[in-house]
């Protein structure tokens, strides 16, 4: 083997929230398998010669199917010396990681990974609330519904009054996200944060309540859902007034709509 894989997190979109390590390794590569989410701004600290290949998934079509985005990890890095493989946010949540580190144990392949900030932290930042505000949170959920294949609704063990849920992946239908977390057993009144586009140019935020959320007009992917006091706690004195720091002031900013 002459290679070795980097699995790297490539944050929410923000070139500068990228870590120092991932920085150093993107300048040093020699080849970049990246997904769909990762912004231009991030692809664009890729070494100049380096070749970068889509291998990300957009509207449901697969460019590639796991096993060969697994098979050409092996395979580059028997010709490379520093692949990249690019995730957004972080590499280990909700990015099939684990599928591509089994392959590249069984191949023998040396790999090291390097985390990310995930959107979760990055659409918190962006909202201004804390995800375990101690005042009325004490735990945080991170979860998807995205995997109900049979229209069941998810068992959520373990959630309570205090807990922040982080939905990933919300899909574009809120009204049968609604009926999901209702369901579960929470309440209509349980405040809601959609964040889209976390850290990005192109951020947006909204809040509302959960007996509201499937009124709202779906924001565009990618975006997160928050649910739990703690988006209630922040979400009055956001909505006042929605400040953003200097770095990003000129683009496009939008009130949280209660
Ligand atoms: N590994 C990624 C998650 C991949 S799953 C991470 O750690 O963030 C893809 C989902 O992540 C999207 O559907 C969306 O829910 C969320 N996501 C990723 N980037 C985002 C962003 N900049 N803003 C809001 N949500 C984001």
């Amino acid at each position: 083997m002459k290679g070795k894989v980097y699995l790297v997190g490539g944050g929410p979109g923000d070139p500068e929230l990228l870590t120092l390590k991932a920085t150093k390794i993107l300048a040093r590569a020699n080849i970049v398998l990246h997904d769909a989410l990762v912004s231009r701004e991030v692809l664009a600290l890729a070494a100049a010669g380096a070749e970068l290949i889509d291998v990300g998934k957009r509207c449901g079509r697969k460019l590639l199917t796991q096993e060969e985005i697994n098979a050409l990890l092996v395979s580059y890095a028997t010709s490379h010396e520093v692949v990249v493989r690019l995730k957004g946010g972080d590499p280990l949540l909700f990015g099939r990681a684990g599928e591509e580190i089994t392959a590249l144990r069984e191949a023998g392949v040396e790999f090291e990974i390097v985390p990310g900030i995930t959107a979760a932290f990055g659409a918190a930042a962006a909202a201004g609330f804390s995800l375990t505000d101690r005042r009325v949170a004490s735990q945080v959920l991170f979860t998807t519904i995205q995997r109900d294949t049979d229209n069941r609704s998810i068992q959520w063990g373990g959630i309570s009054s205090t807990t922040t849920l982080v939905l990933y992946m919300p899909g574009t239908d809120y009204a049968r996200v609604m009926e999901q977390l209702r369901d579960a057993g929470w309440p209509d009144d349980m405040p809601c944060a959609i964040v889209s586009h976390a850290s990005g140019k192109d951020q947006e935020i909204r809040s509302t309540v959960l007996a509201k959320l499937g009124d709202e007009a779906t924001l565009p992917a990618p975006a997160i859902m928050v649910v739990g006091r703690v988006v209630a706690e922040v979400a009055e004195e956001i909505s006042r007034e929605f400040r953003i720091g200097p770095e990003i002031a000129g683009r496009t900013s939008h009130p949280m709509v209660i």
